[in-house]
């Protein structure tokens, strides 16, 4: 067992309750006129989150590497909870990383894939870099990439709340865009969840061997 590295995983957003309710704001699913998403056309990025951390987790697991889920299986966790059990860990390992995984909707029919920290130059844009190369590595021209290119790494910068408050390298992956059509039934794919989740776990262990442990 390995105690001196964690990987706190933060699947945006709820899912669906028992009842079958969505119990995220309207603004995080998308109802699509033609194809079949979560329930008929409708897209629930929530749901979408939780597939992809799910097999972050199942993989971690089989590598023997330490993780915790730091949002409830189907309720929307508030952000707040959420940094704070991410900081809880950070006193109780050496080493953590904070992984943020969401779907993005523009209302434009924008398409392409992103990955955020928070402004200035810090570990979190080395991790940044890290899963942006096993991204393309693994998903190449299956799916298109929105970089920042104002400076010299590929990921863009803003002040989220869960990568600005937690305390350990941090980083807020947008999966593509669920509102639009080609990108949403892309995001429906086992293969491409698959590759997504991948990306991660590659990024997890290459960080490991940067930290040395
Ligand atoms: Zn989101």
């Amino acid at each position: 067992m390995m105690t001196d590295f964690c990987v706190l995983l933060d699947p945006g957003h709820g899912a669906v309750d028992p009842s079958g309710k969505y119990t995220t704001a309207p603004s995080k699913q998308f109802q699509h006129t033609r194809g079949t998403f979560h329930k008929g056309g409708w897209f629930f990025e929530g749901v979408f989150n939780r597939a992809i951390t799910t097999r972050v987790s199942a993989k971690l697991r089989n590598l023997g590497i330490p993780h915790v889920v730091v949002a409830h299986e189907y309720l929307d966790t508030p952000l707040a909870d959420r940094v704070e059990t991410a900081n809880w860990y950070f006193k109780q390992y050496k080493n953590t990383l904070y992984i943020s995984t969401h779907s993005n909707a523009s209302g434009v029919n924008a398409r392409g894939f992103e990955v955020y920290t928070t402004p200035g130059k810090t570990k979190s844009d080395d991790v940044a870099t890290l899963l942006w190369d096993n991204v393309k590595a693994l998903l190449g021209s299956k799916i298109t990439y929105r970089p920042d290119q104002s400076d010299s790494d590929p990921d863009r910068e803003a002040n989220f709340y869960v990568i600005k408050n937690t305390k350990m390298p941090a980083i807020l992956i947008e999966h593509l865009f669920f509102d639009n059509f080609d990108d949403a039934t892309l995001l429906m794919s086992d293969e491409i969840q698959d590759l997504f989740a991948e990306a991660q776990v590659r990024t997890c262990v290459e960080w490991m061997k940067v930290l040395g442990v």
